[in-house]
């Protein structure tokens, strides 16, 4: 009973999550991105308690803390109050974290997705750069502007086709 118990609440919290959105890319929630790593309900009487693991996207990532009250915010209002927030740093978030469905809205979104690495040509005697794809146009023909984007979290480049700059989530 009570493990069937935790499970339903579990997937509640889980539901919950996929709503809260990541302050930088507001298309992705917490659960796109794949910050969460662990949620556990206990329930001792009738008392629920909720603690959830989070690793940021990277140390120091001003955007973890607004995602931590979202995540309280939005739990608080389905009446779950007693919420502990833990985070940890090992092992340490990578973007191939980041779900299928969250690399698609990130592409839809204007952001051009981590790339899969297969994807680049490399001569084995050079030191290839990252072929960045844009998201706007799908070339492969971008060049990289500025390795501080909109955010430190990503990239500014440039399309060589159709001229359009976008942001590129940085591989860690
Ligand atoms: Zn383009």
């Amino acid at each position: 009973m009570v493990t069937q118990a935790v499970a339903n609440i579990k997937d509640k919290i889980i539901a919950i999550l996929s709503t809260v959105t990541d302050p930088e890319i507001p298309v992705l929630s917490v659960m796109d991105l794949g910050v969460i790593r662990d949620v556990q309900v206990g329930i001792n009487n009738d008392a629920v308690s909720i603690h959830i693991t989070i690793t940021p996207t990277y140390t120091g990532c001003p955007a973890l803390d607004v995602m931590k009250m979202s995540i309280r915010m939005a739990l608080l209002q389905e009446g779950y109050n007693n919420i502990v927030l833990t985070e940890t740093l090992s092992p340490a978030w990578t973007t191939d974290w980041i779900s299928e469905a969250g690399k698609e809205k990130l592409k839809a979104y204007g952001i051009a997705p981590p790339n899969i690495k297969q994807l680049v040509c490399t001569p084995d005697a050079f030191q290839a750069e990252e072929a960045v794809q844009c998201p706007h146009c799908n070339s492969y023909h971008t060049r990289l502007i500025s390795q501080f984007g909109s955010t430190a979290c990503k990239a500014l480049y440039q399309c060589e086709d159709c001229k359009e700059p976008f942001d590129y989530f940085k591989c860690h």
